[in-house]
């Protein structure tokens, strides 16, 4: 990992503002990996992160943040500002932390990492307010992994007005570009009718039968798939005894492609596997479908102020994951300029998702991520607050890459 915050000299433009950036995060060093750790320690899932959420406002408000906790119907959003001493009400910049764990996993996607970094890049931009315009917007947002909280938050009016949107998410590698899949949650649940399997098995309807023929259908279907597209799933209920004709199986699915007509016509087939599984075994199937996240648009001049922040850290841009799965933060990314930049906090090839990314995601290396992220954020946001022109620019791009018809 790269050279010290301290010595090294950060890229231009406005180099000497972005060094007292990185100072103020050397000054937090302390209480940002504590809270990274704590929050490591305390893994809450999606809708959930009460404890998190609790401990990310608490710092922000010491750090004369206005917090409001919940923000919008979601109880662990965040929301927290603080007006630049230039005054004026633009630009927005928004600074993102995700802070869900993986439920029997714990934090193996990271993301204590996220919310400590997100935190230290908002109160860095604190400490130098004075110097800024507009308003420094930090959003904490639950359930990346399981439900699109960004979604609940868009639609709660809570980025509106944003200018740009700004996090970074732990990796096994460096880079900024990332193609997540467009993804839905999809709960199956089959009812049949109990009876005795041995004394009077005929008189029940098998809810179990359903559901494997589901998994055999989608097993099947996958041949046909387009090689980025994405089926997979796990039983939640299985039934409750062997001597009982279960009435009663529960899935939980997620349907995912990177073309969003593939994306579409993926969900309507799959309910049509379900039904033809309730069909076949004279059960009744309840398809609900939930959190849906997007393809990820990343704007080219926040990746290009991104990468030349970092570059100065000796990070190098290693180019975009040869696959990925999904994110809520694609969603922010028809809303307003946004990018999803990636930092390693272990070893290549560490897999995400894993007891070894979980264990990593308390390591100097990854202590030493948490900082490096929440200085390269604010200093990226510093170059939006400087320069105005930037983000015309960002926004010139983001309308001209609007698919045509909205
Ligand atoms: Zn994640
Ligand atoms: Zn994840």
């Amino acid at each position: 990992m790269p050279t010290s915050l301290l010595t090294t000299r950060p890229a231009a433009p406005h180099a000497a503002g972005k060094q007292r950036i990185a100072a103020a995060v050397e000054a937090a060093r302390a209480e940002l990996l504590d809270l990274s750790h704590r929050i490591h320690a305390n893994p809450e899932p999606a809708f959930e992160e009460h404890q998190a959420a609790a401990w990310c406002a608490e710092t922000l408000r010491a750090h004369g943040f206005e917090v409001e906790l919940p923000a919008g119907r979601l109880a662990t959003a965040i929301r927290a500002t603080r007006r630049g001493g230039r005054g004026g009400e633009a630009p927005r910049i928004g600074i993102l932390a995700e802070y869900d764990a993986l439920p029997g996993l714990g934090h193996g996607c990271g993301h204590n990492t996220m919310a400590s970094s997100g935190v230290g890049a908002a109160i860095a931009l604190a400490a130098i307010a004075d110097e800024l315009p507009g308003v420094i917007v930090f959003l904490g947002t639950p359930a990346e992994e399981r439900g699109s909280g960004k979604q609940f938050m868009i639609d709660d009016g809570l980025f509106d007005g944003l200018d740009a949107a700004l996090l970074y998410h732990p990796c096994d590698r460096s880079h900024v570009d990332i193609a997540p899949l467009a993804s839905i949650d999809v709960e199956v649940v089959f009812t049949g009718l109990q009876s005795h399997a041995a004394s009077d098995p005929w008189k029940g309807r098998n809810a179990l039968d359903a559901m494997i023929l589901l998994f055999t259908s989608v097993g099947l279907w996958r041949q046909q798939l387009r090689p980025s597209a994405r089926v997979h799933g796990i039983i939640q209920e299985g039934g409750t005894a062997a001597n009982i004709i279960p009435d009663r199986t529960k899935a939980w699915f997620m349907v995912r492609s990177d073309d969003d007509a593939d994306y579409q016509a993926m969900q309507v087939r799959f309910r049509q596997l379900c039904d033809a599984a309730a069909l076949a075994t004279d059960t009744r199937a309840e398809v609900t479908f939930s959190g849906g996240s997007r393809t990820m648009r990343t704007n080219r001049i926040l990746a290009e102020r991104w990468m030349a922040n970092a570059a100065a850290y000796g990070i190098e841009d290693m180019g975009g994951d040869a696959s990925y799965g999904s994110t809520d933060m694609a969603n922010v990314s028809w809303v307003c300029p946004a990018i999803h930049p990636d930092l390693a906090i272990a070893p290549f090839p560490t897999p995400g998702h894993s007891i070894r990314f979980r264990d990593a995601a308390v390591t100097p290396m990854a202590d030493e991520t948490v900082l490096m992220a929440a200085t390269i954020v604010a200093q990226t946001a510093f170059d939006l607050f400087a320069d105005p022109t930037l983000v015309e620019a960002a926004w010139a791009e983001f309308r001209a890459s609007e698919p045509s018809g909205g």
